[in-house]
């Protein structure tokens, strides 16, 4: 399946425009491009071929030490800098360059108390100590400290509580523990949900705060040597992260759905009355990230049970839930106020069909130094920039415009993508075709997540880029991988996104089809949004001599000249059918499934099962039973799944690539709009601003992907009602599909 002639490529420039010609000859079969006719398929490879010549690794590692030599946070003097730089490197390649600049609210730290006053005394460190060896670490000053964004203000005395990963199952457990966290404050573990859940979840429990620590279980000693022998993290780092309440809507808290411009309207956002005003996002109450150093006594401290197997970490310490035998203080502080984010932004104009936008984004904020988070990224994006300026200095043009974001304040929220997305809302849904993400890539296997219209296109993509180390595909890698850990022969799929990175607006707001890919699974990467984030941890124990980070920008670049030069835009309509046919069985099945469950729990509560099976020397409550689960109407569902498959295979029949420009520019159109009818207008249950009636992040999971979301939660949270509205919605997203695919079958004919 590879092509050979990716293998090794010299890194020199590539071969004048007239000699690489005359080496294309019709005849050479290769393998086939989506959107391409097989002559076009085989201009393309020859293209790409000059793409890789173009490309050096040196750049990766010269961009990276560069831009990470500072604290670059959003707002901070060297974020600037950083954001000039690119700016003048992508200008002058030849890009029409600019700073767009929006004013979203960003909270930093005034005061961070965290203290145990009983039953002993013990004052949390709450910073990250220099490391020998990475001079970095030495140069911290004017960086952010360790603190979650979007957490209120707050100064609280209480008991503590230890609740594993302060997920709403934990908090079952814990009641049958006969553990109330009511005016308490909680200590969870990072895992197991994103962050922003664990103070989410712990407010609807009545606690009055919430601290988050690293277990060295998750990604300390107990996954291998610590910082700087090894990758792990150290005893003091701890994980900086935003907790604002993302699966309600990201970006500008004081903005949501429209641009955060100097003059945008604003609601008052002075501590008090960001505290009081209860439609914003912020936590409903304080919560602070520590690190084991500083978990470590206050666990220690804890009475009550010892917690169940499965929420016990790595501390040389027996895990007890508490309450009771540990009290903590906790104050913080904030300074709220507008903070300038400054998104790049590079167009370099299509020459046949310049309406039509392939867009390309990474962050370029980092919480400290960031040099994984997120520069292994950014300077992979600049790279492919720079690749395919080197073809534009040879005469050659993108059909459709290439337009390279690069943005601001992706940590703290999604700041300047989504800012940007929601300004140019208008644009985007006339204009936008694809857009495409990364964010830090290491070394490994790739992994692709996106619309699921764009599977084969992606898989294509993979198939031909060699893996640097074991000389296959990196496609033909991944897949070995998933097998060996499957047991059985699997295939590449694209996985569902989620949100964590700048993909979201464009995607679950704006509907605009999307991939975001990278590597990893081979870096020892215990150091994410903290200190030790640096280029000497990066070129130690991520991608050393940045070998798979050259790869990330063949992976990238191809896509990018692919979705730019396509006779028609390589939408595939079949795997999407198939995969949501596989979500519409699944929904079914988790309803089957808690009905049985639900049934089966009622039954231990009024025969005094579950009571009988506890140990009589511990408090054991027996929960309430729950109201049974009713057979829902999935007909509508089913309905529209039929529909789209039917409208799938006549799709399949067209061949799209041999249209003439004319009609192949008409089905352009068709195709880069039809990833906007699978929204609805009115959005998610109470989250308005998500959209997307196939793909959301979990309102109590986070960054990880619900597809379907609007049924599944419904499901999930037992309001059958609901479920019942959003089977509708979603047979309506897919139905008004099918109209588009038929639109666009004819189209192709
Ligand atoms: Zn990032």
């Amino acid at each position: 399946m590879l092509l050979s002639v990716n293998l090794k490529m010299p890194r020199t420039f590539a071969l004048p425009l007239i000699l690489a010609a005359t080496l294309v000859s019709a005849q050479t079969p290769v393998p086939p491009l989506a959107g391409f006719t097989s002559a076009g398929a085989a201009q393309e490879y020859e293209l790409e071929k000059k793409f890789d010549a173009a490309l050096s690794r040196e750049n990766l590692d010269h961009w990276m030490k560069d831009f990470s030599a500072k604290p670059h946070h959003l707002g901070s003097p060297a974020g600037k800098v950083v954001a000039g730089k690119i700016a003048a490197l992508l200008k002058s390649w030849g890009y029409e360059t600019e700073i767009e600049t929006f004013y979203p609210l960003f909270p930093t730290p005034r005061t961070r108390v965290l203290e145990m006053i009983a039953p002993e005394h013990y004052t949390a460190q709450l910073s990250e100590p220099t490391v020998e060896g990475d001079e970095s670490t030495a140069n911290a000053a004017g960086g952010l400290p360790t603190y979650n964004a979007y957490s209120i203000d707050g100064d609280v005395t209480g008991e503590l509580v230890y609740v594993n990963h302060g997920v709403p199952a934990d908090y079952e457990r814990l009641a049958e523990m006969g553990v109330d966290v009511k005016g308490k404050i909680v200590i969870a573990r990072y895992g197991g949900s994103w962050r922003g859940i664990k103070p989410k979840v712990a407010a609807e429990h009545g606690a009055i705060g919430c601290i988050i620590y690293s277990d060295p279980r998750e990604d300390g000693y107990f996954q291998g040597d610590i910082y700087p022998k090894g990758g792990y993290r150290p005893p003091q780092s701890a994980q900086r992260g935003s907790v604002m309440d993302m699966p309600t809507y990201p970006g500008d808290p004081l903005t949501p759905g429209v641009g955060a411009t100097k003059d945008a309207k604003r609601p008052p956002y002075d501590a008090a009355s960001l505290a009081a005003n209860k439609a914003l996002p912020l936590t409903r109450i304080p919560v602070l990230p520590i690190s084991y150093g500083d978990a470590d006594p206050l666990l220690r401290a804890l009475g009550g049970p010892v917690a169940p197997y499965e929420w016990r970490g790595a501390l040389p310490i027996t895990y007890h839930v508490g309450p009771g035998t540990a009290t903590v203080h906790l104050k913080l502080e904030f300074d709220w106020k507008l903070t300038p984010a400054y998104d790049v932004i590079a167009r370099m104009r299509g020459s046949e069909r310049p309406d039509e936008w392939i867009l390309r984004g990474n962050h370029h904020d980092g919480w400290v130094f960031g040099a994984s988070d997120p520069l292994s990224g950014t300077v992979t994006m600049l790279e492919e920039a720079r690749g395919i300026a080197e073809m534009a200095k040879q005469g050659w043009r993108p059909k459709r415009t290439l337009i390279f974001c690069v943005w601001d304040g992706e940590e703290p929220m999604l700041l300047g993508s989504t800012e940007w997305a929601e300004q140019h809302e208008a644009e985007l849904r006339q204009h936008a075709a694809v857009y495409i993400n990364t964010d830090a890539t290491g070394r490994g296997f790739v992994g692709i997540g996106g619309s699921h219209t764009l599977e084969l296109f992606a898989m294509q993509s993979a198939r031909d880029v060699p893996d640097p180390v074991h000389k296959v595909s990196v496609l033909a890698r991944s897949e070995a991988a998933e097998s060996v850990a499957a047991g059985k022969k699997t295939e590449f799929t694209l996985d569902a996104l989620g949100s964590g990175s700048d993909f979201t607006p464009f995607l679950q707001h704006v509907g605009i089809a999307t991939l975001n890919f990278g590597f990893g699974g081979e870096e020892q990467y215990g150091v994410y949004h903290s200190n030790y984030d640096t280029y000497a941890h990066y070129v130690r124990f991520e991608d050393p001599d940045f070998q798979y980070s050259l790869a990330n920008v063949q992976l990238g670049g191809r896509m990018l000249l692919r979705l730019a030069n396509a006779e028609v835009l390589p939408f595939r309509f079949e795997s999407l059918a198939k995969t949501v046919a596989g979500y519409a069985k699944e929904v079914a099945k988790l309803a089957d499934d808690m009905r049985q469950q639900t049934e089966f729990k009622n039954q231990q509560i009024r025969e005094g099962g579950l009571k009988i099976a506890a140990d009589a020397r511990h408090t054991y409550v027996v929960p309430a039973p729950q109201a049974p689960v009713p057979f829902l109407n999935f007909a509508p569902l089913d309905n529209a799944v039929a529909h789209l498959q039917s409208s799938v295979a006549a799709w399949s029949k067209a061949d799209p690539a041999k249209l003439d420009a004319t009609h192949a520019a008409a089905l352009d159109t068709i195709l880069m709009h039809a990833e906007q009818s699978l929204l609805n207008d009115a959005g998610l249950p109470k989250r308005p601003w998500y959209r997307h009636m196939l793909y959301a992040p979990g309102f109590y999971t986070g960054y990880d992907v619900k597809t379907l979301p609007g049924i599944r939660e419904a499901i999930e949270q037992r309001d059958w009602h609901e479920a019942d509205t959003q089977i509708g919605h979603v047979a309506a997203a897919l139905n008004a599909l099918s109209g588009e695919i038929d639109r666009a079958t004819a189209a192709a004919q």
